[in-house]
Parts: C-alpha cells; structure tokens; sequence
C-alpha cells in the first residue's frame, strides 16, 4: 500500500512525515525531489546525530532505540575509530584489559533495564562487583570501611557496591545490543572535519540546523546535535560552549595485576581498596580471580618512572604504595631500579594492618602499564539551540571516587527522557527549551560531584601542617558514625555516587 503523507505533527517543522495509515515515518516529499540528498552536496538529514562512539555516545544511540517512545527517531552515530575491532573485541579468560571502571548500582540498572545490555550484552563473567571498601590516609592511617548497601541496591538485588567493568566490555557489549535494536545509521571510522550551519533552499531552510561534515565528503544534518566526543569535543567547540577548570598536573597510571591469591571471600565478596598519599590517591580494584586493576594517581614525573621500571620493580612499587611510608616511597621515587631489594628491607622494619590492606601483587599484565593526563573541567551548559552535550564533552572529573563514566550514564539517562517527553508531546526535540529539563536535571547534580572531588584532591594533596589532622577527624569520625555511613551509601547507591 502507498504512504500518505501526514506533515509531521511532533515537530515544528516537517521535515519528518508520518503516514496516516501506517504512522511510518517517511523522508519529506521535498527532501526526496532533492536529486542530491545524500550525495556529497546535501545534507542528509537527521532527528539526532551523536558525534563520539564511547561509553557515552553508544549508551544514547542504544537507549533511544530501546525506547518506543524515541525508537521512531532518525539517528545516526559519528565515530573515528574503526568500531568493527570493538564489537569483536575479545580476550582470553586470564586476560583483562587496563581501561576499567567501577559503574554503580544505578548505571548498571540503567544499562539493563533502559537499554536491555547488562545482562545480555556485555560479559557478566569479566564483570566483578565488590562489596566492601577500604579507604586510608597515608600519612595518618585514619581510616573509612564501607561495606555494600542492603540487597535492593544491585541490578539483580545483589548487595554490591560497585561493578568493576572493563571500558571494551561496556562498548563491544552496546554495539551488539546496537546493532541488534537496528534502525540506526553508523558512520565509523569517520572524524569529523567540521560543524557549520545549513543552508537555506528552495524547499528547505536548515540554517539553524547543524551539519557535520565528515572526512570522505558525507555531510549530516541534524534536529538535534550530540556531543559525546569525549574531552576536547568538537561539538561543544562549535556550540561556542565554555568549559572551565584546570589540570591537576597528574597523571593516571594504570595497569592490570595479578595478586598472590584470592582475598578470603573468594570471587563472592572483594574488596576495593584506596590509599590517600600526598602525590595522590592509588587504588587497587577487583577484577574476576586472583586479578585486579590499579588506578595510580600521581606526578608526571613519577609516572615516566613507573612506566620505564622493570616489571619487578613495578610490582615492589605498588606493594610499597599499600604499605609503606610516604617517605619511604618518595625515596624509592628517586631510584631508577632496585625498588624490589629496596622494598623486602623496608618491610621488616614498617608496622602495617595486615588484614585492611590488598592481597600481594605478584606480577603485571603484558602491555597494560599505561597513563593519562588528568584534569577538570565543566562546560558553562550542557545544551543550546540544536545541541547537547554528555559525558567527557560535557565534564572531566579526577577519577579517585570512579564517577567520570557513571556521570556520563546519568547524563544520557536524564537526556533521553528529556527527548522523549519532547517526542510524546509534539515539541521540537532540538528547540533549547525542550532541552532545558536536561540540564536542570543533571548541571547542579555533576557541579557538586566534580567540586567534591576536587576537594577531596587537595584535601589529601597535603602531606604536613595542621590540615593533616583535621582530616584525619573527619574521617575517623564518619567511620565511627553508622547512620551517617549509611546515608552516604545510601545516596551512593541511589544516585549513582560512589563516595570516598
Ligand atoms: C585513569 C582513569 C580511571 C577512570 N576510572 C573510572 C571509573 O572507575 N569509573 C568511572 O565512572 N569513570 C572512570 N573514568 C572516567 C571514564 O573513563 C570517562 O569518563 C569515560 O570513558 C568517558 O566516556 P565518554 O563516552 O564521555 O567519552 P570518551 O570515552 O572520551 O569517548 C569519546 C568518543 O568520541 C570519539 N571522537 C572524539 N572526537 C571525534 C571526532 N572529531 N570525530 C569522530 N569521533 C570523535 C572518540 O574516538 C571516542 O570514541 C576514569 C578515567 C581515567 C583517566
């Protein structure tokens, strides 16, 4: 049977028609007398295009495509990276990767029950939760346990604080649930050159759309532009968004360990464990088995070390970091080999609990040792005429409390009920005021997290003076106080802030 073509009722312009008889969506008439639509001359034309094909980016596509509300959306996704090696991404059991994340309670919910992905999709036997946190000073050895909220929590009611999620798994996981969903155009392995503004035509007025060119000549014009590129984002750059903050001038080292044996609960209940030294927090976090993934935060030059030492060294680098002074290891700093001799001395004459303290680590993973300039920053909004932004593109957060992705699922969670609200009631889903609840919801949410964070930073940043101590209460005192605790797990799990 033929369409008729009803003039798009939900949107202020019609560009996107919908059938009386079939409530198809169908391309304009006019669109379609246009002889070059599609070709490298015209735009083609979207309801979203999302430029970034991370964490973020993939999450969107996904969750509008499981929504019916949106699923009726023309989408299409702008990624520079060849996606075909993630969606076939694959390691061996005894091998993980060194890009993980903790992704709370709250960003696991979102994945299964928003997009249909946790437990289908992503590799549920490469994931392990943790169920208890210690977290210490190391220059007083104050100290802060966290043990996970009641069952309700989880994804699967399970009582978790967290899941530690390698980024491959995440992403090859909501390509597949992506690809399987359909329905949405992907243009991989394509950068994008460039974001103008349309142009006006006989038939069509885009000049207040955005068009993204891409290299090879495909242009994309969009209702509504994502930027989900991560950091240095084209797309805010182009919406002539700000984004303020400064580098902390440190760096991220990680890496994948492999321990000495299992902690005591096995598989069934791990530990999470971070230490605040003066150059910057190291945390030691489960993974399946007797592995685990470290997230080092410290100088740049410390850094450069870590990464040329021999793999015997690193090791007794990272066991000092658990156990040692910060003294001690400012001078196993200045050595460029020996730490592993240096280290066995300087135990037998260190005092440390044992128990509140990560399993041994025995070696590290082939090529994982790597690291990452980090910084914060917070762009002025998350959204204006035609374009929004989410995730990194929309704010970079120091990684000690494991927030920067779960921020990016919230951000993606809170823009596609905005999307779809707009849908359901016929406004035009790129018009700034139907985007207005988006930033409401997630702006004031995101400042407080990234300001926490920060604190926390150069709270513990100081090694001396009348600070130290300070701190030192405070966190006695929160450790001391159950209900207070309980609050802050509370919110951890309900909000999807993981707090320390
Ligand atoms: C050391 C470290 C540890 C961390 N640990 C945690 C943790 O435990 N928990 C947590 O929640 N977060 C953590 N994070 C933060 C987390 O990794 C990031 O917040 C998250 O990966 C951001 O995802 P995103 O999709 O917003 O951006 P990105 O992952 O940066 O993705 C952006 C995408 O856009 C694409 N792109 C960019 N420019 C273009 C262009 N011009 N054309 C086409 N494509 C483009 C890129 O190729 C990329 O795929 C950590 C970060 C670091 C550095």
């Amino acid at each position: 049977m033929d369409c008729v073509v009803l003039p798009g009722r939900q949107l202020q312009r019609p560009l996107l028609n919908i059938c009386r008889s079939c409530s198809r969506r169908l391309r304009p008439q006019l669109a379609r007398s246009y002889a070059n639509v599609g070709s490298q001359q015209e735009p083609d034309i979207y309801d979203v295009v999302c430029v970034g094909g991370g964490p973020a980016g993939l999450s969107l596509l996904t969750a509008l495509r499981a929504n019916p509300t949106t699923a009726g959306l023309r989408v299409a996704l702008v990624e520079a990276q060849d996606l075909r090696k993630i969606r076939s991404w694959e390691l061996p059991p005894d091998r993980y990767s060194n890009r993980v994340s903790s992704l709370t309670p709250s960003s696991a919910r979102f994945l299964d029950r928003s997009i249909g992905a946790w437990n289908s999709h992503i590799r549920r036997d490469r994931v392990q939760p943790y169920h208890a946190m210690e977290v210490w000073d190391g220059v007083t050895d104050a100290r802060i346990e966290f043990d996970s909220p009641p069952p309700t929590a989880g994804a699967q009611g399970e009582s978790v604080i967290a899941y530690m999620t390698e980024n491959l798994n995440l992403t090859s996981g909501l390509l597949r649930r992506l690809d399987e969903l359909g329905g949405s155009e992907v243009f991989d392995g394509a950068r994008v050159e460039g974001i103008t503004f349309g142009e006006e035509t006989e038939e069509l007025d885009l000049r207040e759309w955005p068009v993204v060119h891409l290299s090879g000549g495909k242009k994309l014009a969009a209702r509504l532009l994502v930027g989900a590129d991560g950091a240095n984002s084209p797309v805010r750059t182009f919406a002539g968004i700000e984004s303020r903050g400064w580098d902390y001038e440190r760096h991220g080292v990680v890496a994948t360990l492999e321990l000495e044996e299992f902690g005591w609960g096995g598989d069934d209940y791990k530990i999470a464990y971070q230490r605040f030294l003066p150059t910057g927090p190291v945390a030691m976090l489960p993974l399946p088995g007797n592995y685990s993934t470290l997230v080092w935060t410290t100088t740049p030059s410390n850094a450069a070390l870590l990464k040329g030492l021999p793999t015997k060294d690193f090791v007794a680098l990272v066991n000092a970091a658990f156990r040692l002074t910060p003294v001690d290891l400012e001078f196993m700093h200045t050595q460029t080999s020996g730490q592993e001799e240096e280290l066995l001395w300087r135990l037998q004459h260190t005092q440390f609990n044992s128990r509140a303290i990560p399993q041994t680590v025995t070696g590290v993973q082939d090529g994982t040792i790597a690291s990452f300039p980090l910084r914060m920053r917070h762009a002025d909004a998350y959204a204006g005429e035609r374009v929004a932004l989410v995730g990194d593109a929309a704010h970079s957060i120091h990684p000690l409390a494991g927030q920067g992705l779960n921020q990016g699922q919230g951000d993606v969670e809170a823009l596609v009920k905005t999307i779809a609200y707009a849908v359901a009631h016929g406004q035009d889903i790129g018009a700034r005021t139907a985007l207005e609840p988006y930033g409401a919801e997630r702006y004031a949410a995101n400042h407080v997290l990234l300001g926490v964070c920060d604190k926390l930073h150069k709270l513990y940043s100081v090694g001396s003076g009348p600070l130290v101590p300070l701190r030192s209460l405070g966190l006695n005192a929160v450790n001391a106080m159950a209900p207070v605790k309980n609050f802050f797990m509370g919110q951890a799990a309900g909000n999807g802030i993981k707090l320390f």
